[in-house]
């Protein structure tokens, strides 16, 4: 689509949402020299983008979904602290989801998940790095590396399928055993035998101050940021007119909906009924550690994720479908403690009260574990770029460029098909 005949291709856009990816794409935006504001309706950077484990891991290419998954859930329900829980009064509303969801486990599909994310998550510390350069905080991101590390050799051939997708997909890594991997990490169990190394992946350590830093810049640099809820579209048939938003409506001819796991009402009001639903994950941060790894960990049997963060260690993961409006069960972050104790045994036994915080946030997951990328069915004028799920810190730079090609009328770096809205 050419972009808006009415001023020499500025356009006056309305990003929706100002967590990782909707502040990066209203970055984006600004830099092709629209007018452009960024409307959130609580803090920046707030949702999942607070408190995720700060991965920007190119290796993050195998979906969520694999052959044999599906075998293993059984084994994950009986323990209500596994890394998965579904809370089963939502099971209803879920079960089309969830059936997608093992459909997308293939063989064949995985491959294709893997090939369409590859591009998506390419040097995804490269990608942020103009952004966090710009508003002067380069200490943000770092690339140190990623550790996966497991306890025997047969979890780690469990794995093996994800290992050749990484292959296949360019990814490199070096498998450290024993002695070479504790001397590689001291801080880790012995009982940990094996580790996966990515030198290529990077990290941020602080996710939230990331994106309130790029969101800054955006400002300084003459972005505008609304405090309010957007609550639909305004439109002359198929071109956007404006924002409805609780503050009032915006004038705006070209959106983004960027609002990561709350975009499906605004989506379907274009005529999408996309199947994204929420993956529920939990962190705690443990403040002045007693020690922490110089990497982001990801310990693949317990499926949690260490990360050294400026504000102290942070210890994220497990997977809960229980939808947007249930309460957490703070348990399950708690649990995370014990787990991280088994992973690094120099932390206490007991933290007093004030060292240890708790979070709980919702990925914005789609069944065959790809974003959803493109223009809206019925308003063309509106881009959508939402649904990352596990890797919407590492893809948010990347998806911001396609979301500012596809306002402009470029074409984007790589093919977009797989991330289509129309897809399902
Ligand atoms: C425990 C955990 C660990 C994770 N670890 C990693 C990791 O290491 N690496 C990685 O890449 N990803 C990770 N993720 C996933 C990542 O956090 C998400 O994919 C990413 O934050 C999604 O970004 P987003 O901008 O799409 O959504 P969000 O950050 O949720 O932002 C959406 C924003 O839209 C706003 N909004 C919603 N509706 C409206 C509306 N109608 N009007 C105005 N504003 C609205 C919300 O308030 C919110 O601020 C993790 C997630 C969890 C839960």
């Amino acid at each position: 689509m050419a972009s808006s005949p009415r001023t020499n291709g500025r356009r006056t856009v309305a990003v929706i949402g100002g967590g990782a990816v909707g502040v990066a794409t209203a970055s984006f935006l600004l830099r092709d020299g629209h007018d452009v504001v960024l409307i959130e309706r609580g803090g920046i950077g707030e949702g999942a983008s607070f408190g995720n484990a700060g991965c920007l891991n190119p290796s993050s290419v195998v979906p969520m979904s694999m052959p044999g998954t599906l075998a293993k859930v059984p084994g994950y329900l009986i323990d209500p602290l596994g890394p998965l829980s579904i809370r089963w009064r939502y099971l209803p509303t879920l079960a089309p989801w969830l059936a997608r969801f093992v459909r997308a486990g293939t063989r064949a599909r995985v491959e294709a998940q893997a090939r369409a994310l590859k591009p998506l998550l390419y040097d995804s510390y490269g990608a942020w790095l103009p952004l966090v350069r710009h508003a002067g905080a380069e200490g943000l991101i770092l690339r140190q590396g990623h550790l996966v590390v497991y306890r025997t050799e047969q979890d780690f051939a469990g794995d093996a399928l994800g290992y050749q997708l990484r292959r296949d997909n360019g990814i490199t890594f070096d498998v450290l055993r024993e002695d070479e991997l504790w001397q590689f990490e001291p801080s880790i169990s012995h009982d940990y035998t094996i580790g996966v190394l990515f030198q290529q992946n990077g990290h941020t350590v602080n996710p939230n101050r990331l994106v309130r830093t790029v969101a800054e810049a955006f400002q300084r640099d003459g972005g505008r940021i609304l405090a309010a809820e957007a609550k639909g579209f305004l439109r002359e048939g198929a071109t956007l007119r404006g924002i409805e938003t609780d503050a009032g409506a915006i004038p705006a001819d070209a959106a983004v909906v960027a609002a990561g796991a709350h975009s499906r009402r605004l989506a379907t009001s274009l005529g999408d009924d996309v199947p994204l639903d929420t993956e529920r994950g939990y962190h705690v941060l443990i403040a002045d550690p007693e020690t922490a790894p110089r990497l982001p960990i990801l310990d693949a049997s317990a499926k949690f994720v260490s990360t050294p963060m400026e504000t102290g260690l942070r210890l994220a993961g497990t997977v809960e479908f229980a939808g947007l409006d249930a309460p957490p069960n703070w348990q399950r972050a708690d649990y995370l403690l014990t787990l991280g104790r088994r992973l690094f045994p120099g932390l206490a036994a007991h933290y007093p009260e004030g060292r240890v915080s708790r979070w709980m946030g919702f990925r914005p997951s789609m069944p065959d574990s790809l974003p959803v990328i493109g223009r809206a069915s019925q308003c063309p004028d509106v881009a959508y770029a939402f649904g990352h799920g596990h890797v919407g810190l590492a893809a948010g730079a990347r998806t911001g460029q396609a979301a500012a090609d596809l306002i402009a009328g470029r074409a984007p770096a790589f093919d977009l098909t797989p991330f289509a809205p129309t897809r399902f």
